[in-house]
């Protein structure tokens, strides 16, 4: 049960590892699971009152590996599995100097639909289906990780379960959080949702390429932004067009470097 909304968790939560193609090149320090092709464990979601001290333990683990883990989130259809494979693409093609390997993990309350978009990139990728669960939680995540097995020194990217109540309210464990909002969803979203934008790093405003088709003024959206987090960097993009990708990759470029001189204490408000 959610402690925050009262959603049930009593169908319990799934995890599980899709298989991926072997021609990525390198070594990983897991067991690959090659039959069956994807390991399912049923596990019991962890007490609320557990999620701060798990939320520790997993900040630590991914300090002693130098994993930079962002968690994504927003409203469902904003782009942020669009954005992740976007990204990924993105960082392949150019080289992709800043990271050992990059990775994600998948919230959503069934399918493994997302999950097969970002295997589709070559990523490796686990995806969590919460049942009824609204959020991910810390203890999901170190499942996750778990069954993920991610590189030293990588970068995991964590889709929450689209929703933008419950997942502001726990912590994972991130060196970041990352909220999208798309122009389609209107400019209010940040009055309506303030804690989801109060305890955002970085808010990503997409589809900016709709603005002529939706009543929307992008400055005033911002400006909702600001008056709930006067401190987020808030960068409008549109992930399919390409508008504002260099900027995104400017900032995560930005918080991989920060978080990896100090990553236990990653702030981004230094330089
Ligand atoms: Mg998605």
């Amino acid at each position: 049960m959610c402690a925050t909304c009262g959603c049930g968790n009593d169908d319990g939560v799934r995890v599980t590892r899709l298989d991926h193609p072997h021609e990525h090149g390198h070594e990983h320090p897991h067991e690959h699971p090659h039959a069956p092709q994807t390991q399912t464990v049923d596990i019991e979601v962890a007490l609320l009152a557990k999620n701060d001290h798990l939320a520790a333990n997993n900040r630590e683990w991914l300090a002693t590996h130098r994993v930079l883990a962002l968690n994504v989130m927003s409203s469902p259809g904003s782009g942020k599995t669009t954005l992740l494979e976007r990204t990924i693409d993105d960082l392949s093609a150019g080289g992709n100097s800043h990271w050992s390997d990059v990775s994600v993990i998948e919230g959503d309350q069934e399918t493994a639909l997302d999950a097969q978009r970002i295997r589709a990139t070559g990523a490796q990728v686990v995806q969590v289906n919460t049942g009824a669960g609204c959020h991910l939680d810390a203890d999901m995540l170190a499942r996750g990780l778990q069954a993920l097995g991610p590189l030293d020194g990588s970068l995991v990217f964590v889709e929450n379960v689209g929703n933008l109540v419950c997942p502001a309210l726990f912590d994972l464990g991130e060196a970041a959080r990352v909220v999208l909002v798309s122009v389609t969803e209107g400019e209010d979203k940040p009055l309506k949702y303030p804690q989801m934008f109060a305890a955002a790093d970085l808010v990503l405003v997409n589809k900016v390429d709709l603005l002529p088709y939706v009543e929307v003024d992008l400055d005033r959206l911002c400006g909702y932004v600001r008056q709930v987090n006067p401190t987020a960097e808030i960068l409008p993009l549109s992930v399919t067009h390409g508008d504002g990708m260099g900027s995104w990759f400017g900032w995560l470029a930005g918080t991989g470097r920060r978080s990896a001189r100090n990553p236990l204490t990653a702030s981004l408000d230094t330089v």
